[in-house]
């Protein structure tokens, strides 16, 4: 329609909330539907978290607050960044906005200029290329391979920077592959960024939080503080304090990038609502006793889904080390025919054919960028989680 922006041609709508309208028409139909592809936790925000937000409420903190958010929350956001990740930010360096996915967008409004790249990780959170286009620039990739547990290698990163390369957006741990990378993997990409210095690093860290066994989370201005002047390292307190609702994100870096972004956001939104705010001062500074309990249950759904996929005909699957998602590879089952006689010629086909005939919603590899695979979100009671396998496992079994 010759009314809408040329930009919304670069935007292809979201295949996780595709996925999942799908399998919710599905359900309101009296389908037995289980889904395994929203990205957010099932456990409710731990009460001192509401609590904080009725007090919020209660003492009138209702109205308007500073564009990059109240004093009390950027400096919650100092002393996170300062006492888990050992970076030193002033407060006027750290900024609150609406999720983590409008920090995302507000740098990167901020800075692209058209022609400009972003390396893109694959697989890659759905959102990250098309929000590189919406916001003027171009989206550029670097592969992984399951050989290497989805972990991007040095040489695949340096292959990928072009004199146009602008940002490379790390994501550990990864959506969609769960991912995450250990110091020394870490220390090898930053070797690499330190030969490059026009690109500067984007740290997606939303999933800092949910690492298992003993796994030790590094961010890349930690590990090379070299980089300190050109990362902008992100977090947010959607997935690891269950609050994805609340669309609560916040980021530290550079004076002259914050002040960019605190512009733009400026005439965006005025900044994100007060409430939500004073809840997340509660989140980052309040006990953190729920996290243990969060980890472990993920932790037990990993392992189950892990075992239950490596032994299902035709799929293979890493461990990962964190998130909660798994990333199988389905190569074996492309060219095979479903009972019904449809053929599966891609990963779509393959997650299309699982909900329609077994009731099991999945979101297909290729919409991250690397396939043929899918991804599963094990944010879900166990005893579903089992079902869900169970049912994959007939799938995939009947395939001729
Ligand atoms: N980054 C990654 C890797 C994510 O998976 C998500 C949410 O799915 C986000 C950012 C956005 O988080 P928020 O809901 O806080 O916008």
């Amino acid at each position: 329609m010759a009314f809408l922006a040329d930009a919304l041609k670069r935007v292809k709508p979201s295949a996780t909330i595709a996925i999942t309208q799908k399998a919710r028409d599905l359900k309101a139909q009296g389908k037995d539907v289980i889904s395994l592809s929203v990205g957010e936790p099932d456990f409710d925000t731990p009460d001192n978290i509401k609590e904080a937000a009725i007090a919020a409420i209660r003492r009138g903190e209702t109205k308007y607050t500073p564009v990059a958010g109240i004093p009390q929350l950027r400096e919650a956001v100092v002393g996170k960044f300062k006492r888990e990740n050992g970076l030193d930010y002033k407060p006027s360096q750290a900024i609150v906005s609406t999720g983590g996915k409008h920090v995302i967008y507000n740098a990167l409004l901020a800075t692209l200029n058209p022609g400009d790249e972003v390396i893109c990780v694959a697989p890659y959170w759905v959102s990250y290329p098309d929000i590189v286009q919406l916001c003027g620039g171009k989206a550029t990739f670097a592969n992984t391979r399951i050989e290497d547990n989805f972990k991007l290698q040095p040489a695949e990163l340096e292959r990928a920077i072009t004199p146009k390369t602008k940002w490379v957006i790390m994501n550990s741990p990864s959506n969609p592959s769960g991912a995450a990378y250990t110091r020394d993997e870490m220390k090898k990409l930053t070797d690499v960024l330190m030969r490059h210095p026009h690109v500067w690093v984007l740290s997606d860290d939303m999933y800092e939080h949910l690492v298992y066994g003993e796994f030790q989370f590094v961010t890349p201005a930690q590990v090379e503080p070299g980089l300190y002047e050109r990362t902008l390292t992100m977090n947010g307190v959607s997935k690891s304090y269950a609050m994805t609702g609340w669309r609560i994100g916040y980021a530290a870096g550079p004076q002259q990038l914050i002040t960019a972004m605190d512009t733009v956001q400026g005439q965006q939104t005025s900044g994100t609502s007060a409430i939500s705010q004073w809840a997340a001062v509660e989140a980052l500074n309040g006990t953190q006793d729920h996290l243990p309990v969060f980890k472990k249950a993920f932790e037990r759904r990993r392992d189950l889904v892990v075992s239950m996929l490596n032994q299902t005909r035709g799929l293979k699957c890493p461990v990962p080390e964190g998130a909660f998602y798994v990333y199988p590879d389905c190569s074996a089952l492309i060219g095979k025919t479903m009972p019904n006689g449809k053929k599966i010629e891609t990963d779509e086909d393959l997650v299309l054919g699982l909900l329609e005939t077994e009731s099991v919603a999945a979101v297909h590899g290729s919409s991250f960028g690397l396939g043929p695979n899918f991804r599963i979100s094990y944010a879900t009671a166990d005893e579903t989680l089992e079902e869900a396998c169970r049912r994959i496992q007939r799938f995939c079994a009947e395939l001729r």
